[in-house]
Formats: C-alpha cells, structure tokens, sequence
C-alpha cells in the first residue's frame, strides 16, 4: 500500500516543494480554482476540499517592475542600485497569477523589456547545507 501523505497548505510546504524543484499550486475540488501560493481555504467559494497540483511552470510575463533599491535580503544577493533586477508578475499557463524574480532579462534597459515575453520557473537556491532555501524564480526562455 502506497501511504499519501498530504502536505498542509502552508508556506512551508510550498518552500518544501520548490527545494524539489516543484513549483505546486492547490486547486479547489468544489469549483476547480487554482491558487497560487497555495491555500488551504479557496478564496473563490471557500471550499476547504484543496489538493495540491503541480503547474507546468510555463507561462508570461503579464507586468514588471525594475528594482534598483533592494531590501537588505537582495543586497545580500548582490542586487541594488548598481545591479538592479526585474521583479514580475507571471501569469501561468493555467491562468493563475504569481509575483517572482525573473532572471535573463536585463534589468537595466527596462524599455527593452516585453510583457508577454514567455518564462520558465527556476528554482533559485541560496545557502549551503541546512541553510539553503530555494526560492521561486522565473526565466526568460
Ligand atoms: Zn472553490
């Protein structure tokens, strides 16, 4: 007998997820709305029958915005005033909406930049041993 195990509908869990490359979304089984980041109450009709659902990762980029003063976490990273980055909204294949770093873009010739440019999560880890985390990240594809 295989044993399912069902992962709450927590940040957690979804960080679990992106740490397997996975980028997971919870659907509602009552009226079949996506949610990403996941929930665990559809914010449609506020059904609490969620399963996970693992997107295609595949999408565009709907809208973005260039960041050149950084929160601290980004500076750590290396981004800032002198190396800005693209921050965007991506509308999935399936429909649902998700804000995300968006690398191979360069984000310092903004009006170069399309919206509609196709995209590819990337799973971006920072940290070594316990202390890596990986975040969810898109790219120019
Ligand atoms: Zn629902």
């Amino acid at each position: 007998m295989t044993e399912i195990i069902i992962r709450p509908f927590t940040a957690a869990s979804f960080d679990q997820y992106l740490a397997e490359s996975k980028l997971m979304a919870s659907r509602c089984e009552d009226c079949g709305e996506l949610t990403l980041p996941p929930r665990a109450i559809c914010p449609k009709c506020h059904s609490e029958k969620m399963t996970w659902t693992e997107t295609s990762g595949k999408g565009k980029l709907a809208g973005f915005t260039v960041i050149s003063i950084a929160p601290t976490f980004m500076i750590e990273q290396g981004y800032g005033r002198n190396n800005p980055y693209v921050s965007g909204i991506v509308e999935l294949d399936e429909g649902v909406k998700v804000s995300a770093h968006i690398n191979g873009l360069d984000a310092t010739q903004p009006a170069e930049i399309k919206v509609g440019t196709p995209l590819a999560v990337d799973f971006v880890t920072f940290g070594e041993g316990d202390n890596a985390k990986t975040y969810l990240a898109f790219k120019a594809v």
